[in-house]
């Protein structure tokens, strides 16, 4: 979905002249970045610090449907993930490669929304786009972004370190990612039946924003920083809290205790969930897409925590043998699996 109307031909570019098109108004921001594109391969500098690094691939039909997700929000979104990465280890990202497939379905404007989004991103998160590779693809799209970061050793937040009586928390609100998703498929259905009919998202930007439009926490990570938290474990959430919550238990060989009525939703992911006949609480454990950070403190850090706006804390680790529990508004425990739908429906 592009919104330009010219059409130029990639092939009359050549990749060369893609590239060079594409990347030709960077300026560097980082003083870690000593050589950015043009080269065989980029030059960082982090002067002591460890390196961070992280990739990921998303395709067409796989991870986004161009039915519904403008190229710019992908391009956004794309390097998003990624930085959420970054953030997860409890680390500053300071550059991104960007590589692309592309079929001979894409004009040149196509790609160019694509990168306006990918810009956008590094520009408000203040990181370098210092390579990538460009080749064609028989069929869709594919972008596989890699970011870099760096953190001292001793502020790393690795998954395997919660301990028992860690308390659990969570930035901003879960589950709405997965329920604008679900909008944005019926309202294609309704397309694909009658296109005259425009669709209907009226009332709804938050949750197609959460969706089409992530932000990762870089906010979190710095808050954390000015309170001297030092999260004792820590991920990004991708695939949904019940999934990430048993990384961290398995990892670090222990259990938990988790209180559904302390799970942050938003009122609009409620109430679309309900309209779906969903759960919202199961959209927020197994929706996934929501990149918000989940981690776990110790107990002596709740009074700091408290004040910070955006964070709940949702619950504790316990010895591995209590297992990991959801406690429900009722007060029945539910053992957590990685697709709470069947253990919750029942
Ligand atoms: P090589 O032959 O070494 O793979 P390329 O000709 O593919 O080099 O790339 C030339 C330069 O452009 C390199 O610095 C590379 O990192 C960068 N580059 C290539 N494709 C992209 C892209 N899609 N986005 C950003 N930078 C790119
Ligand atoms: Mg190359």
């Amino acid at each position: 979905m592009f919104e330009n109307s010219e059409r130029t031909s990639i092939e009359s570019l050549g990749e060369f002249g893609l590239i060079d098109h594409l990347t030709n108004m960077i300026t560097i921001k980082q003083p870690s970045t000593k050589k950015g594109i043009g080269d065989d391969a980029a030059v960082i500098d982090f002067e002591g610090k460890k390196a961070l690094i992280s990739t990921d691939m998303l395709l067409e039909g796989i991870h986004f449907d161009l039915a519904y997700t403008p190229l710019k929000h992908l391009g956004y979104k794309s390097v998003q993930v990624n930085l959420s990465d970054i953030y997860a280890m409890n680390g500053i990202a300071t550059q991104v490669t960007v590589s692309i497939g592309i079929s001979s379905k894409f004009p040149l404007e196509a790609i160019e929304e694509l990168y306006e989004g990918i810009y956008l991103a590094c520009e408000k998160y203040n990181v370098d786009l210092v390579g990538g590779d460009t080749t064609s693809s028989r069929q869709g799209l594919v972008i596989s972004v890699t970011s870099i970061g760096y953190a001292d050793e001793k502020d790393i937040a690795y998954r395997n370190t919660a301990r028992e009586g860690d308390l659990i928390c969570v930035s901003g609100d879960l589950g709405g990612a997965y329920v604008g998703l679900q909008l944005l498929e019926r309202e294609k259905l309704v397309y694909i039946e009658n296109p005259n009919i425009q669709p209907d998202l009226e009332g709804k930007d938050y949750i197609v924003e959460r969706q089409l439009k992530p932000e990762a926490r870089k906010d979190i990570v710095e808050m954390l920083k000015d309170l001297k938290i030092k999260p004792t474990a820590m991920i990004d959430i991708s695939d949904g809290l019940a999934s990430e919550i048993l990384h961290i238990c398995k990892q670090s060989n222990k259990g938990c205790n988790i209180y559904e009525d302390k799970i942050p939703l938003d009122p609009m992911t409620y109430e679309t969930a309900r309209e779906f006949n969903l759960d919202p609480t199961v959209c927020a454990l197994s929706g996934g897409e929501d990149y918000e950070l989940l981690f776990t403190i110790k107990q002596a850090d709740y009074e700091k925590i408290k004040l910070m706006m955006d964070i709940s804390v949702i619950g504790h680790i316990t010895e591995p043998s209590a297992g990991c529990n959801l406690i429900t508004k009722s007060g029945v425990v539910h053992t957590i699996t990685a697709q709470g739908w069947n253990a919750f429906k029942s």
